[in-house]
């Protein structure tokens, strides 16, 4: 771990240095709000706007990824034999990814690269990605990170944390992934490690500050997990649900997805994209069967999935890092960290 400077006015010129070995990712605002993007040779991430849209899971995880192709030629030798599709693994780097993002990914690690089994098209994307966070040092009103082990100078799955000096950055190097993108970059000026961490501590204070919404989670373990799933309330979380899906699209710790075969002429390939656990297509089988048919099943999924499900299953804490954008889009109102209390307080009655 080291700290470096970066003088603004060597950001623009860094950048595009890294850009030769780098495909370069980030925050970009247009009409839609601020999403992440990869940035056009001459597209800058924007470092001013503290909330985005959209995370970074799309940078590992795309809304649509070929993940097999195949020939139907008959004429080729090996046709209508399903082989990976040749993507794109070269280095890239994510600049200006919010704390809490890095962190939810790597809670959807927990998922997608497991002892038992290793999704290739994430991890290959994971190992081939830098991430370069900004600190938010003007958390939003939805913003509850600090009650979910986060919070807006997190460095968990950072390469790099910058903290924005207003005429500098200063930047904490975290992994040697960091250390290789400053070094492509050109940033080199050492800052002093005492004085760098203590300026860090202050300013992560401050911002911790000014985050007034929290959730509790602290009895969530010892709930029967049965006792959840029956309780009487899910009615009542469920009711103005309009199933859009729109929650776990924004949310960075989600990822449900759908497979498609799609085939053009004598080329054929399969797909996966992002689906939601809201759809009642989702969980729909083939026999017509759908075991969440209902929609008071699906939204009880979504939430004992995240409070509950991931929890015990990997007692890492909730699937959640508190960015609050489900809270800030969902068209109802509907709030996890309502939800969440219900559940952290729930008794069942005899
Ligand atoms: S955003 Fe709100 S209405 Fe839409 S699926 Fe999620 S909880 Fe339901
Ligand atoms: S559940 Fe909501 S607050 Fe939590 S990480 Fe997902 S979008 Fe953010």
């Amino acid at each position: 771990m080291k700290f470096i400077t970066i003088d603004k006015n060597d950001w623009t010129k860094g950048i595009d240095k890294s850009r030769e070995t780098y495909q370069l990712f980030g925050p970009v605002k247009d009409k839609n709000g601020c999403l992440i993007k990869e940035l056009d040779t001459d597209v800058l991430p924007d470092m001013e706007t503290q909330e985005s849209v959209m995370s970074a899971k799309s940078v590992l995880f795309p809304q649509s990824e070929t993940i097999l192709t195949t020939s139907l030629n008959e004429a080729v030798e090996d046709h209508h034999i399903m082989k990976r599709a040749k993507n794109d693994y070269t280095p890239r780097a994510v600049l200006g990814i919010r704390p809490y993002d890095a962190k939810a990914i790597q809670l959807v690690k927990m998922n997608f690269d497991t002892d038992d089994f290793r999704d290739p098209y994430w991890c290959d994307a994971y190992e081939a990605t830098t991430f370069v966070g900004l600190a938010i040092t003007k958390p939003g009103p939805f913003d509850f990170s600090t009650s979910v082990d986060c919070g807006p100078f997190c460095e968990d799955g950072l390469d790099i944390l910058l903290a924005d000096l207003d005429d500098k950055f200063l930047a904490k190097v975290l992994t040697p992934k960091g250390e290789s993108l400053a070094a492509a970059c050109g940033f080199n000026a050492i800052a002093d490690d005492k004085e760098s961490q203590a300026l860090f501590d202050i300013l992560k204070k401050e911002a911790e500050k000014n985050i007034v919404a929290c959730v509790e989670t602290d009895k969530l373990k010892e709930k029967v997990l049965l006792d959840l799933h029956e309780a009487p309330f899910w009615d009542d979380v469920a009711f103005s649900c309009i199933n859009c899906g729109t929650c776990t699209y924004v949310c960075p710790t989600c990822w449900c997805f759908d497979i498609q075969d799609e085939a053009k002429l004598k080329e054929s390939s399969r797909f996966r994209n992002w689906d939601t656990c809201m759809s009642p297509l989702f969980t729909r089988h083939a026999t017509g069967h759908n075991p969440r048919g209902v929609k008071v099943q699906r939204v009880r999924q979504r939430f004992m999935h995240k409070l509950k499900y991931f929890l015990d299953k990997y007692d890492k804490g909730i699937m959640c890092v508190g960015c609050g954008r489900c809270v800030k889009s969902c068209p109802v109102n509907i709030d996890i960290r309502e939800v969440c209390h219900t559940m952290n307080t729930y008794e069942k009655k005899d």
